[in-house]
């Protein structure tokens, strides 16, 4: 018997988990979770965009408070574990570039899960490099309420590739909580309690993140000027 024949398989299965997580919220959480234990993960590595190239002319909250946010809503899940590697290379954030890195760093035993909702799905074409993006990694579509999968538009423009070997569709419960549904409320003092973690509830208002301007401290009584 060969070596090869009684060696267990040993390939490790990585979750990732992309997004601006400003912030992040129980649909996050809840769409890792199920592709976690549904497609069998070893773990689910939560990955905050650094500088979102689809996301330049909006104004996003740094990028270490967005981390902290995902530290404190992942850390009680012994499947999740959070990755600063897009925040730490200086420059726009493709996923592309992220999977090789990753390729790099995990080596060959490791295959990639990359879960997105079906709305991030639906903007692939629009992506840099979508053939290398889900030839290094099955994507894992998760659906959204509201969102529809475009399957032929995105097979057309990928023309190359046979997406039926490269998508996995799963239906996860379907939970209509946005980031931009949360700092709308917390600009006009709506409760957000339940749509996401009390840990990050804490964190958003002890640090004032996403108040409108005019409720913040003002120097000297004079309008605040942001530079966007
Ligand atoms: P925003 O409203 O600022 O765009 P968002 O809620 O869409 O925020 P993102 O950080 O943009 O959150 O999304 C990260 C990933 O999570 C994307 O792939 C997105 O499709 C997916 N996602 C976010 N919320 C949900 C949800 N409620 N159900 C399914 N997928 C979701
Ligand atoms: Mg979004």
């Amino acid at each position: 018997m060969s070596i090869n024949e009684t060696k267990p398989n040993t390939r490790r299965k990585l979750g990732l988990m992309g997004g601006t997580f400003d912030p992040v919220h129980n649909g996050h959480l809840l769409i890792a979770n199920e592709a976690g234990w549904r497609l069998e993960l070893d773990a689910v590595l939560f990955i905050p965009t650094g500088d979102p190239p689809h996301k330049q002319n909006l104004n996003i909250t740094p990028a270490r408070r967005r981390l902290e946010m995902v530290r404190l809503a992942t850390q009680d899940n012994p499947l999740f574990e959070v990755s600063p590697i897009e925040i730490e290379r200086p420059g726009l954030s493709y996923t592309a570039q992220t999977l090789q890195a990753l390729h790099e760093d995990y080596g060959e035993e490791t295959d990639f899960y990359f879960i997105i909702g079906v709305d991030a799905a639906a903007e692939l074409l629009s992506w840099n490099e979508p053939d290398q993006v889900v030839t290094l990694a099955k994507l894992v579509v998760v659906n959204r309420p509201g969102f529809d999968l475009p399957l032929a538009k995105l097979q057309a423009g990928l023309p190359q590739i046979d997406l039926n070997e490269h998508l996995i569709l799963l239906d996860v419960p379907l939970v209509e909580i946005s980031s931009t549904e949360i700092r709308h409320r917390v600009s006009q003092h709506i409760s957000i309690r339940y749509l996401l973690p009390e840990e990050v509830i804490a964190y958003i208002e002890r640090e004032k993140i996403y108040l409108p301007q005019a409720a913040l401290p003002v120097a000297d009584g004079e309008a605040q000027i942001h530079a966007h």
